[in-house]
């Protein structure tokens, strides 16, 4: 297991999420299979073990203590979370945790899922000092901050000061196409260590389309696609940990593999791995210009190009972000499948049946 040296801490490059463990089925988590996937993990090197307040509707911090009780305190790293919609009251929030793990510190506490609409609550509220106040009296041993939105806000959580880390979404789709680079590179200007979540887009780099994938297997035959997406990771030096989510021992033996042998990627495998990225952002989206020819003949008065947009998030980010068309009067849930739209779209795409992909989809 590769290890870093972080905050004067050696920690594992993989740690585990604890957000979707195994549950039975009332719903609450299965104890035995759960610690079996800890179990395999500590045995192989895992040290750093991700809960929040939120997770598993509270239980799952409960879960990590009682499984990780068995070993040496100072054998392994926690990190857990304060939501500040989940409830406002830190301090109490705080006890609680602490009580949950039936642990007296927590080695990594972040301020959880900073967004563009909660990040002048978060800062304001009285939080980070308290919890700053609990680093100094050695109930928490790093305060960091995880996070959801735009680079303007980023720059005003790093100039409120006092982090010790950061844990963002980071992947080599994100890194490419979205803004996940700016966040590196702000972050790493900002001298802070980075711990990464969605190292895999929540599964949707584990499997590209059949030719994009052809073309990394072709490149690397014994390397697994996932792990296209971990060396990518490994090669920038700011990571200093990937957190992957585990609900199987399968799943933890998959990973362990992978981060075993797995070596950062070189700058031709790097080229390539983009060059792959970009084809199959083309391969997956419908090519709307937002020309809006096809809109005038729709008898249902849909916003076409408003649903291809929402198309192609869903295509990148799941089902999920096919509930926006809810937003809308009129969406794709109302297409009626005439095909007026198709004869004037110059991109010929098949609009009606996107239009059935995206309620499948925002219906499922
Ligand atoms: S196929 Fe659907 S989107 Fe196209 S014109 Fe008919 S109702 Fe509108
Ligand atoms: S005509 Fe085609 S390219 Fe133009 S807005 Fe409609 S779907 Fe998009």
């Amino acid at each position: 297991m590769i290890k870093n040296v972080f905050c004067a801490n050696e920690i594992s490059m993989l740690g585990m999420g604890n957000m979707r463990l195994p549950t039975r089925e009332d719903g609450k988590i299965d104890f035995d299979k759960a610690a079996e996937i800890i179990d395999r993990l500590y045995e192989s090197g895992v040290n750093y073990y991700d809960t929040a307040y939120v997770y598993h509707g509270g239980e799952s911090e409960v879960f990590v203590g009682a499984a990780l009780k068995k070993y040496p305190r100072e054998s392994f790293h926690i990190a857990t979370k304060y939501h500040c919609l989940a409830n406002p009251d830190f301090k109490a929030v705080f006890e609680e945790q602490l009580k949950r793990l039936d642990m007296d510190y927590i080695d990594y506490y972040l301020i959880h899922a900073i967004g563009d609409n909660t990040v002048d609550t978060y800062l304001t509220n009285g939080c980070v000092e308290f919890f700053r106040e609990q680093k100094k009296l050695g109930k928490i041993r790093h305060l960091g901050f995880s996070f959801h939105a735009s680079l303007e806000t980023m720059r005003k959580v790093l100039d409120f000061g006092g982090w010790d880390f950061a844990q963002i979404q980071l992947n080599y789709l994100d890194y490419l196409l979205h803004d996940a680079k700016a966040q590196y590179e702000m972050l790493t200007e900002a001298g802070l260590p980075i711990i990464v979540m969605e190292p895999v887009r929540g599964g949707r780099l584990a499997k590209l389309t059949d030719e994009t994938d052809a073309q990394l297997k072709a490149a690397h035959p014994d390397w697994s696609i996932p792990s296209w997406a971990f060396r990518f990771l490994m090669r920038l030096e700011n990571v200093k940990l990937i957190l992957s989510g585990m609900s199987t021992v399968e799943q933890a033996d998959d990973n362990i593999k992978t981060f075993s042998e797995a070596e950062p990627l070189g700058d031709e495998d790097t080229e390539l791995l983009f060059k792959v990225c970009n084809e199959f952002k083309k391969q997956i989206s419908a090519p709307c210009t937002a020309c809006r020819y096809c809109t005038d003949g729709c008898p249902m008065e849909i916003d076409i190009p408003v649903m291809m947009e929402i198309y192609n998030k869903f295509k990148l980010n799941g089902r999920f972000a096919a509930k926006a068309i809810e937003k809308h009067e009129h969406s794709a849930k109302d297409c009626i499948c005439c095909g007026a739209c198709t004869e004037h779209c110059p991109q010929n795409i098949d609009i009606p049946s996107i239009m059935e992909e995206l309620r499948t989809a925002a219906e499922s």
